[in-house]
């Protein structure tokens, strides 16, 4: 916990490294093939990358990724400095076809909320033949379910806060890079714009760290069974989900309301934002204005935890099912 060290050491102030970073950037670099670096939360280290897109370049990215990281690259286009075009990601020859003419091409895979993948080798391959890096935000995957710089990508970026930390109490991001010139150039950058973690917060997702295969196996599995027992229900008109992972997407027959109402009605699961944590949360994702129209109204985004599959699930049938009284038994 110290902001500057006795001189002539290999660090002399806190801004520029710490040893519990080192720490968990050694793990995280491991689990993802590279090297790690951490930063103060998911967006100061998507802001950090973005910040290397030159001025008047021109950036693809899909249209529903994380509403931070879409309201980061409008900023940056309302203010002239770079163009995005938004795909969606899952149209694998919309995206290849967008990489002419891109430095940059920003994927999410699973996206946050849709829940859609992105075939990620076959951008990899346009993106490189038009001469543009790839991200992959690999925040829903994590490195235990997708390595993305084994295939090619630049750089992965993470939202910490989420399944790595695992335990809602903590921000943090990361950036993950291959290519040592490029983890140079975005460990200055961190140096110089200062957004870097607090230790404690990075001991704690160090620690979240050591149980990360643990909490996923649990909560994979609650939610591959959640997914089998939600697509039965009258009250669900579509759930939404990539085959792994532990964050499910549902709407609901009756929109907004059905929705906000099933967000209400349990006790178990608890009506709040972000997701990864070992306790189970959902939202309506609409409920944000930022949030883009063509994710459907009634749509609400899931984050399994790591309780009893069966309580999670009763506690979601009992507010189900007054959503759709005439259930057959
Ligand atoms: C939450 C999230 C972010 C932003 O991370 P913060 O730690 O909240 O700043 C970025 N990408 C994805 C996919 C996320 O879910």
């Amino acid at each position: 916990m110290a902001s500057t060290y006795v001189a002539g050491g290999d660090v002399e102030y806190g801004r520029y490294g710490n040893p519990t970073w080192a720490a968990f950037e050694a793990a995280l670099g491991d689990l993802e093939g590279g090297r790690a670096l951490a930063f103060s939360s998911g967006l100061a280290a998507v802001s950090t990358v973005l910040d290397l897109v030159g001025h008047g370049c021109k950036v693809v990215a899909p249209r529903h990724a994380y509403n931070g990281s879409v309201l980061q690259l409008a900023d940056l286009e309302a203010r002239g400095r770079i163009t995005a075009e938004l795909v969606d990601v899952a149209d694998t020859a919309a995206v290849t076809k967008a990489c002419a003419g891109a430095s940059l091409v920003w994927i999410e895979s699973p996206t946050n909320p849709a829940l859609e993948v992105a075939d990620i080798p076959e951008i990899v391959a346009a993106a490189h033949e038009a001469g543009a890096h790839v991200v992959v935000d690999n925040t829903f995957a994590t490195p235990l379910l997708q390595q993305p710089l084994g295939m090619d990508v630049d750089i992965v970026v993470h939202s910490a806060t989420k399944f790595i930390a695992g335990h809602s109490d903590v921000l943090l991001g990361a950036i993950v890079t291959g290519d040592s010139e490029l983890h140079d150039v975005l460990k200055k950058r961190r140096d110089m714009i200062g957004a870097v973690p607090g230790t404690f917060e990075t001991w704690l997702a160090l620690r979240g760290l050591r149980t990360l295969h643990v909490r996923m196996d649990r909560a994979q599995a609650n939610a591959q069974e959640l997914v089998r027992r939600l697509s039965a229900h009258p009250a669900v008109a579509e759930v939404r989900y990539p085959g792994f992972g532990a964050v499910i997407s549902v709407v609901l027959d009756q929109g907004a309301l059905a929705a906000d109402l099933l967000t209400h009605k349990t006790t178990l699961w608890v009506h709040a934002t972000s997701l990864g944590g070992v306790e189970s949360t959902f939202e309506r994702r609409r409920r944000w204005k930022s949030e883009p129209a063509t994710i459907p109204d009634g749509l609400v985004r899931m984050s399994v935890g790591i309780e009893d599959v069966d309580d999670l699930w009763d506690d979601l049938a009992v507010a189900l099912d007054q959503l759709a009284p005439q259930r057959p038994v």
